[in-house]
């Protein structure tokens, strides 16, 4: 008995630990390049000695599927994504596992294991089907961004022209869906009645899982001050993305121009012949451009966001490997301990650090899976 409260004290020390990044993109590199993440590499943002140096022991993979992948296509390429994560997880069990709870979350992190969180970046990659949906919550994903840079059929994307005025009726059965199985709605990529239909209905909290402030960087994938405030007010999360035309006024002028050029003549290839086009335009999309936004645009987002939603209500979801040029200062997932140690130069604690780069996060898994 007499060591009762040494144990109490130990137990949150462990909880804090929880490193989160909510969207990393690094599944592409893993399905197109057959990319070895046990291995520093020096090309890409991520990989698990990077995770381990930059102290993220639990990142979101977006199986993200291009929304050229129609149909029947998207799902293909959905579970292609999937199995290529499983091949990872089956090869090196000793250092990254599938976590479906928060609870799994602590403990595979605590073992000193990458817990491997598992989302979807497109409601494309349901095919308008619930049991589809029902069937990637049994693959172990938990959180899906409802569209990309298209309108789905059922919901309104930021960068796309209004089609449904927001969520359609069957776009409010998916969020009551993702509800009731436990798989946390993301709303980075919609547009701003999309995102207001989704606040009104959900009963769960809510996640931006890589979005930035459009008070600094006007950009449409960014989201406004009152929608940072009601995202806070549903005790969601808004995680920073780290693009620099996420992050840097000016540089969100050339992504303006790089959304308003998204091409609509989408390729009519399906299989293998669709997967090779997927793979070109990955690789053409990775090349670095010359930027402006450093680690201190990372830190002026955050900040704001804290400031108009609240400690609790601020995350991370850098973009990782889905991001041609990452800011000065934060050029891979390594860097995290740079961003760390600006916010403690700017006056945060301990205690908040540990709420941005994980622990915020973590409270929205529990809350969403129940456990
Ligand atoms: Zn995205």
């Amino acid at each position: 008995m007499r060591f009762a409260p040494l144990l109490f004290a130990i137990v949150p020390l462990y909880a804090q630990n929880v490193g989160i990044d909510s969207h990393i993109d690094t599944a592409q590199r893993v399905l197109i390049d057959r990319a070895d993440l046990t291995q520093r590499s020096a090309v890409g943002h991520v990989d698990i000695p990077r995770l381990r140096e930059g102290g993220v022991n639990a990142p979101f993979f977006a199986l993200w599927v291009p929304t050229y992948y129609k149909g029947s296509e998207a799902v293909r390429r959905t579970l292609d994504l999937r199995d290529a994560m499983q091949g990872l997880l089956d090869a090196h069990p000793e250092q990254i596992a599938l976590a479906l709870t928060a609870a799994d979350v602590e403990r595979i992190t605590r073992s000193g294991k990458i817990a491997a969180i598992l989302a979807i970046e497109g409601g494309h990659q349901i095919d308008d089907d619930l049991a589809v949906l029902r069937m990637y919550y049994r693959l172990g994903i938990r959180a899906m961004t409802l569209t990309h840079f298209r309108n789905t059929d059922w919901a309104d994307s930021s960068t796309d022209q209004p089609a449904h005025n927001g969520l359609t009726d069957f776009g409010k059965q998916v969020v009551r869906e993702m509800n009731r199985l436990g798989m946390i709605v993301d709303i980075s990529h919609v547009s701003d009645k999309t995102f207001s239909d989704v606040l009104e209905i959900t009963s769960k909290p809510v996640i931006a899982s890589h979005s930035s402030c459009r008070a600094i960087s006007d950009v449409p994938r960014n989201m406004t001050d009152d929608m940072i405030r009601v995202l806070g007010k549903n005790g969601g999360v808004i995680g920073i993305n780290f693009g620099e035309g996420f992050l840097n006024p000016q540089d969100a002028e050339l992504l303006k121009k790089a959304i308003n050029s998204i091409s609509y003549n989408e390729p009519s290839l399906t299989g293998k012949a669709l997967d090779s086009y997927a793979a070109d335009e990955a690789h053409r999309d990775m090349k670095p451009q010359p930027t402006i936004a450093t680690i201190d645009d990372a830190v002026a987002h955050i900040d704001h966001a804290v400031k108009i939603a609240g400690i609790d209500h601020v995350g991370i979801g850098s973009d990782f490997d889905g991001i041609s040029s990452p800011p000065k200062g934060l050029e891979d997932i390594s860097k995290m301990p740079a961003l760390r140690a600006a916010l403690r130069k700017k006056g945060y604690s301990e205690q908040d650090i540990r709420k941005i780069f994980g622990g915020n996060t973590l409270r929205v898994l529990r809350e969403v899976i129940g456990k």
